[in-house]
């Protein structure tokens, strides 16, 4: 799991399942550039759905990172509970000598004279290359990978954080900036998790958003091995992780088979097929309804209602007729949809729709019962759109 090689893998996982953490946790992974869900801390990433192009990492296959110290915590004698122990310890920001002061299950001499270079490989998975305070809690957290690949974060209200599940995005949607920018690698399942370790170590954080850089379809294996980690010894209640997709019905089927299964926030933007697919260029093309069916279903089973996410762009997809065809699909379904003004990004050729007509949008989804709310932005105070911050500071 925790290591780039199946050896390594196999190692953590099946010592987590002996405590019945991660019963459904996949076996030992095939290494390869093709398909690899399940695999962990490859650089590379693959498309698990048709119709989208092929990924083409910038790092090459000598830039993999080093073994995870989570293996080396078991090859210093550590056992099951051991290491559920210092997973708990890291993933909730309290440090490893917070498993060290476990009475119940001592920690092998060899393992705790070795905490220390321990917590400094833990604490170099990401490092802070920036910092935006915003207003209302929120801030905005640039990381590089060990890889050099960068990344961003959001600390939102209410405590929540919003993390990228890869640097960049290769579905290119033509209203973010992060997809103008174009796809530069996966991150591993300990890159996605440690953004909510530093999160966590400025403050309280009751949910996981992964909603920023990246498509969790394209980065399946690292993403639900994340989820297990937060939902199992990090500590979230499932229903506080949220999944932000374009969508694809072996998402929904492989969710769903998961011991943690996240709630979904769809990315839809629009009802027409040609829009969407022109909207968002390298989504998987699966028709409209069809789409929605499986989201909507996904929410009956899971009991997590379904958050549409509608950019709202002046012009595109802010008219009556639009907002009319969302209500016909949403109607009596388990459903959120939430409408977001578009962020103002340099260099994107779209704007948000005045007020009023955000507002009418609103109205019209309300009157027809489904349950909508209007959001603004909580980073547009910290420098604007996902991905411009980065941007900045790529070389
Ligand atoms: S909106 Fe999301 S899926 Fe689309 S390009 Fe940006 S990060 Fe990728």
């Amino acid at each position: 799991m925790l290591r780039n090689d199946s050896k390594g893998f196999a190692k953590v996982s099946q010592a987590l399942s002996r405590i019945g953490m991660m019963s459904n946790f996949s076996p030992a992974p095939r290494f390869s550039s093709q398909r690899r869900e399940g695999s962990s801390l490859l650089p590379t990433c693959t498309m698990d759905t048709p119709g989208t192009r092929e990924l083409r990492p910038r790092f090459g296959a000598g830039d993999r990172p080093p073994s995870s110290p989570f293996t080396r915590i078991l090859e210093l004698g550590a056992g099951p509970r051991h290491l559920e122990l210092c997973l708990r310890a890291w993933l909730r920001g309290e440090g490893l000598g917070q498993a060290a002061a476990h009475r119940a299950y001592p920690l092998p001499a060899a393992l705790r004279r070795a905490l220390p270079g321990l917590e400094r490989d833990l604490a170099s998975i990401l490092r802070l290359r920036r910092e935006v305070p915003g207003t209302r809690g929120t801030a905005r957290l640039v990381f590089e990978t060990r890889r050099g690949g960068i990344l961003e974060s959001v600390l939102l209200p209410r405590e929540a954080v919003c993390v990228s599940v890869q640097a960049g995005c290769a579905v290119g949607c033509l209203f973010c900036k992060t997809g103008e920018d174009g796809f530069e690698a996966s991150l591993d399942a300990l890159e996605i998790c440690a953004q909510v370790v530093h999160a966590r170590r400025r403050r309280r954080v009751r949910r996981v958003v992964m909603m920023g850089m990246g498509e969790p379809l394209h980065n399946l294996g690292a993403v639900l091995e994340a989820l297990r980690l937060l939902g199992g010894p990090g500590g979230f209640p499932h229903k506080q992780l949220t999944v932000s997709t374009v969508g694809s019905p072996a998402l929904f089927d492989r969710c769903l088979r998961e011991p943690v299964r996240p709630s979904i926030a769809l990315s839809l933007h629009s009802t027409y097929e040609e829009k969407r697919a022109f909207l968002l260029p390298h989504a998987p093309r699966i028709p409209i309804p069809e789409l929605l069916d499986r989201a909507f279903d996904y929410a009956r089973r899971t009991g997590w209602p379904l958050q549409c996410q509608w950019t709202l762009l002046a012009g595109w997809n802010d008219g009556p007729d639009e907002m009319a065809r969302l209500a016909a699909h949403c109607e009596g379904e388990k459903v959120c949809v939430n409408l977001i003004p578009q962020n103002p990004a340099e260099g994107l050729p779209f704007e948000a729709p005045p007020e009023g007509r955000a507002l009418e949008c609103l109205e019209i989804l309300r009157r027809r019962g489904v349950f909508t709310t209007l959001r603004r932005s909580a980073g547009t105070e910290v420098s604007a759109a996902c991905g411009q911050l980065r941007a900045r500071l790529r070389p």
